[in-house]
């Protein structure tokens, strides 16, 4: 592929970064009709190709054109690492030496594929080790595509993936422009990758504005990172817990736009003493009272120097078990990947600063 990597002369835009709109106004500069701009989407997100050579349908001349300008694809294949469950987790490589990860899960039913919004993490949770990165910077909407169709590529039995999760490195919704143009791309059943948006899920923090910016422009499905619902307990564990309280979130909540069918998913990673009681589950459930929503427990995935620790197993029934008895719908949400520090939480790298950014070490 036509990946520029660390070359800096090389001023070229990946092309599945822009819109619709902005391949068609690029052509129409050029004299030539806008059903072209279908055309290259089509080759780009249903056949998956690696080069404008490989578009075989369009002439010589829009091709070097094309080429010219754009390249095809902003990632490169730092590592691949498979999982005694069958779960692969990607390390993708960026042009300018930062690295970010994938994750692919396969079910019986079901292929989910986990991505990255930002490399790193600027929001702080205690418990996450992508945290602990701070944030580099914000992925582009390439970046974020890309990690699609490169998986999707890589697959070697075809496989297609059926489902989005953005639980991956980063806060999505502190990554709007980019995060929401990705998700047209995605979505989009004529030109794009036409992956439903029922079947694709954003997990956020719960960054009031954008979440019901994210309700109102698109039908995908929502996420929120509780953990507690006590705030002292939620701001210890998630900072972001200051700027806007667990009442204004459950607020925001009550009032999205959700369509009727719909339910927004809570998380809640269930960390031994901290809020792992039984009181904590039912205050939990007297505060969702209201809201059409289902709750993932999360049992805690341990990494180094975390400093907490996953509750027993028992205590996770028995937490599921007291929501359901007070009406919430309630998952247990088994770790996949953990072997290859694949499981939510546990993503992080160590990369060099140094052009290339080569690994220094993985989980
Ligand atoms: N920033 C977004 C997207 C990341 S999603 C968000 O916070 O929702 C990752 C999910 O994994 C979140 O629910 C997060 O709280 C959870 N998580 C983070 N660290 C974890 C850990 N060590 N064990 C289990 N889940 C964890």
């Amino acid at each position: 592929m036509s990946f520029p990597s660390s070359d800096s002369t090389d001023t070229r835009r990946p092309v599945e970064g822009l819109s619709h709109s902005e391949l068609s106004a690029w052509l129409d500069a050029r004299g030539l009709p806008a059903y072209r701009a279908d055309q290259i989407r089509g080759w780009l997100f249903r056949r998956r190709v690696d080069s404008f050579e490989a578009m075989t349908d369009l002439s010589r001349r829009l091709r070097q054109a094309l080429a010219g300008e754009f390249t095809v694809g902003s990632l490169s294949v730092h590592r691949r690492l498979e999982s005694r469950d069958g779960s692969v987790k990607y390390l993708f490589g960026l042009h300018d030496g930062g690295v970010v990860e994938t994750v692919w899960i396969p079910e019986p039913d079901r292929v989910t594929l986990c991505v990255s919004t930002q490399v790193g993490c600027g929001l702080g949770c205690t418990f996450c080790a992508t945290a602990r990165m701070g944030l580099k910077r914000n992925l582009t909407q390439a970046e974020i595509v890309d990690q699609v169709l490169e998986a999707q590529r890589r697959c070697p039995d075809g496989t297609r993936i059926s489902n989005l999760v953005f639980m991956g490195m980063g806060e999505p919704l502190a990554n709007y422009d980019a995060t929401r143009g990705a998700l047209d791309v995605i979505t989009d059943a004529r030109s794009g990758m036409g992956i439903s948006p029922r079947k694709i899920t954003v997990s956020t923090v719960g960054l009031l504005p954008q979440m019901r910016r994210l309700m109102e422009e698109t039908r995908v499905n929502l996420a929120i990172s509780l953990h507690s619902v006590r705030d002292s307990t939620r701001s210890e564990l998630m900072p972001v817990n200051r700027k806007y309280s667990v009442s204004q979130l459950l607020e925001c909540c009550r009032s999205l736009p959700v369509p009727r069918r719909k339910r927004i998913t809570f998380e809640y990673l269930l960390i031994s003493g901290v809020n792992d009681l039984m009181a904590d589950a039912a205050e939990l459930a007297g505060k969702l009272r209201g809201i059409r929503c289902k709750v993932n427990l999360i049992p805690f995935n341990p990494h180094e120097g975390s400093g907490y620790s996953r509750p027993k197993e028992a205590v996770v029934e028995r937490f599921g078990e007291t929501l359901r008895a007070r009406g919430i719908q309630t998952h247990v949400r088994r770790p996949r990947g953990d072997d290859i520090q694949a499981a939510c939480g546990q993503l992080y790298h160590a990369a060099e600063a140094a052009p290339g950014g080569a690994l220094r070490g993985v989980g």
